[in-house]
């Protein structure tokens, strides 16, 4: 187990108010631009990893799952799909309020450094701008963002490879979303006192 003593330390949570509050400013503005919504889950079919920092703060949405959503769970960690494990079928998110800051930014303009996204992925996308810029292509399909729209991924990324080391988490430990949801199945605390192991 990957935890950190002392669970999420408030300077993460800082962050994530930060990210989400660009998310929103971005949203409020180009409303029309944006796609994404409740239920939207094109950017969930992937199996992600978290440093320490974000497995603690994932493991905290584990431990407010109602025993349905514990079961629907159960259910899709023995189906081992391709999807995220915390995909509902709905298409919402189990964790929502706990989800990765690459889940929380993943529908934005994001700029990475030049030369870390494919090329051809910055001409679709960039709309031949030539800026190291990418989006979801749902979104911004008649008007290409502003400036303003653009998220620094590459500063996301500083930050939080910061906010992991001042919590103490290993500067290289990645734990896959299904571990922590297997990590939580088999725990002797589970409501109800069962024991899964
Ligand atoms: S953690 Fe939630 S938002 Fe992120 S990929 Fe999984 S289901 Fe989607």
């Amino acid at each position: 187990m990957s935890g950190l003593r002392d669970g999420v330390p408030e300077a993460h949570r800082a962050l994530v108010r930060k990210v989400d509050a660009f998310e929103r400013d971005v949203r409020s503005r180009r409303a029309s631009d944006m796609a994404c919504r409740s239920g939207c889950s094109a950017c969930c079919r992937v199996q992600l990893t978290v440093c320490d920092v974000e497995a603690a703060l994932v493991r905290e949405g584990l431990a407010m799952l109602d025993a349905d959503a514990r079961t629907r769970l159960d259910a899709r960690l023995d189906a081992e799909g391709a999807a995220c494990v915390f995909l509902e079928g709905d298409g919402r998110c189990a964790v929502y309020a706990s989800r990765p800051l690459v889940c929380r930014t993943q529908g934005l303009p994001l700029r990475y450094p030049t030369g870390t996204l494919p090329v051809e992925a910055t001409l679709a996308r960039g709309r031949g701008t030539g800026e190291p810029i990418t989006w979801c292509p749902l979104n911004f399909t008649q008007a290409s963002p502003g400036a303003d729209d653009v998220l620094d991924a590459a500063r996301v990324d500083a930050m939080l490879a910061l906010s992991n080391r001042e919590a103490g988490g290993h500067p290289e430990r990645r734990t896959a979303l299904a571990d922590l949801a297997r990590e939580e199945r088999h725990a002797p605390t589970r409501p109800g006192g069962l024991d899964r192991r």
